[in-house]
């Protein structure tokens, strides 16, 4: 068995804003985009920066760093999830921003674009520290945050309990119950059956849609599975439901490959037993995470963080199919390499929108006092990951682009025909 190697660090790490614009620019050139809209588009309509004072549970008091990045609300409130990382930035914010508003747009939801991060590691801090960071964050953004202004979701490093603690902070200022002001809580406080597993879900629906399109048999097909956190755990668990064979998944432990495919159940109970961890997993051979995005399967899910398919590894992808689970895990500039070889790739904006589309089904239920059944959330997410889809693809065959563009084509005409309809600000 191989040792447990750190990852490769990132070599290119291409700064996410620009990596963000490039596409963007593209599509824009090849939509015939006029420069009013153009200009309108290419920045965040609201930058904040805050700086929280928490004490610790040693008594201290340490200053957190926080974003809260509004790149647009021209279809409607500002939707987006807030991401705890120590090495969050706000170039990153920016990007993850941007990309919010064209995947709603590309999923046809009432929403415009944001996202939120505080520098922190949430791993090393205690429940209670995680608390009153949450809360203090909470305070300072109160007159950005707001059921009909911007709705912040879970992202990396933040779950339900961080909504919680968020709807209940901004509530108390409010003095009544807010339960729209946030979405991905816990479902005795307002959360939407089918939010936890919806991302993965989401990503399974494109990538059978995305097999359909290539003729590819899903129990015929072979997976790998980057990231075995909420969506790729969820996404490797529908997609194998469906036939196809996982042969290898990884997490920060390391990356774990079965040549019979790896029994997602039993991993998933393994992981949840064992701190949300793979390490130690005995159903697979540990094998090098370096090698696992260029492993021989027929279907690559990055479903982790952004730039881990970049010029460096690109080459020796051997996969005929990626589905973005992760935001920004491509960058820029191994796009055209990706597409010289002739790989299908379903881009993050609309292989990952399943999450918001749940979100925003939990908004509608929080905002009607009503709860929908599983059936009825998990049909509805499934019909407009599908219809997104074609939508897509008809526009990657109309304009002769890549499904990347096609999806940056459709997003931005959407937002550019609102605008046009609002007349501007
Ligand atoms: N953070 C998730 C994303 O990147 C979900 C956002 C939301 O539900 O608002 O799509």
């Amino acid at each position: 068995m191989m040792l447990y190697k750190e990852p490769a660090p990132i070599k290119d790490r291409e700064n996410p804003f620009e990596s963000m614009m490039s596409r963007f620019n593209i599509a824009a050139e090849v939509l015939g985009l006029d420069e009013e809209t153009y200009n309108v588009l290419k920045s965040p309509a609201r930058q904040v920066i805050v700086n929280v004072p928490v004490t610790m549970d040693d008594g201290k008091v340490r200053v957190f760093e926080g974003y809260r990045v509004v790149h647009s609300t021209i279809l409607g409130p500002s939707k987006g999830g807030i991401r705890y990382a120590p090495d969050v930035f706000l170039d990153e914010v920016k990007a993850l921003a941007a990309w919010m508003t064209w995947k709603c747009a590309v999923v046809d939801i009432p929403y415009g674009g944001a996202k939120g991060g505080i520098i922190c590691d949430p791993y090393s801090m205690s429940a209670g520290e995680i608390e009153r960071l949450t809360r203090a964050y909470t305070q300072s953004l109160v007159d950005i945050f707001g059921p009909d202004r911007d709705i912040p979701a879970p992202d990396m490093g933040t779950g339900p309990r961080e909504m919680a603690w968020l709807m209940d902070e901004y509530s108390k200022t409010k003095g009544s119950t807010e339960h729209a002001v946030v979405t991905g809580k816990p479902l005795v406080l307002g959360g939407s059956l089918g939010r936890v597993e919806a991302t993965g879900r989401g990503v399974m629906v494109s990538a059978m849609a995305a097999m359909d399109k290539l003729g590819m048999d899903p129990a015929k097909s072979t997976a790998a599975v980057q990231g075995f956190g909420n969506v790729g755990s969820w996404a490797a668990k529908l997609m194998a439901e469906r036939g196809v064979k996982i042969l290898g998944v990884s997490d920060v432990s390391g990356a774990y490959w079965n040549d019979n495919g790896i029994d997602i159940e039993e991993a998933i109970e393994y992981k949840n037993n064992n701190n949300g961890r793979l390490e130690g997993y005995k159903g697979a051979e540990q094998m090098d995470p370096d090698d696992l995005l260029t492993s021989k399967v027929d279907v690559l899910v990055p479903a982790a963080v952004e730039d881990v398919i970049t010029i460096h590894n690109v080459e020796k992808i051997q996969a005929r199919l990626i589905v973005e689970g992760a935001n920004g895990p491509t960058s820029y500039k191994a796009d055209k390499i990706i597409n010289e070889k002739g790989i299908m790739v379903v881009p993050d904006i609309l292989a990952n929108s399943g999450g918001v589309t749940v979100s925003y089904f939990e908004w509608v239920q929080n905002r009607m006092g009503f709860k929908w059944t599983l059936d009825r959330v998990n049909e509805r997410a499934e019909r407009i990951m599908n219809e997104s889809f074609e939508r897509v693809y008809a526009a990657s065959q109309k304009y002769n682009v890549p499904m990347r563009i096609a999806a940056y084509i459709v997003a931005i005409d959407k937002v550019a025909m609102t605008y046009k309809y609002r007349g501007g600000f």
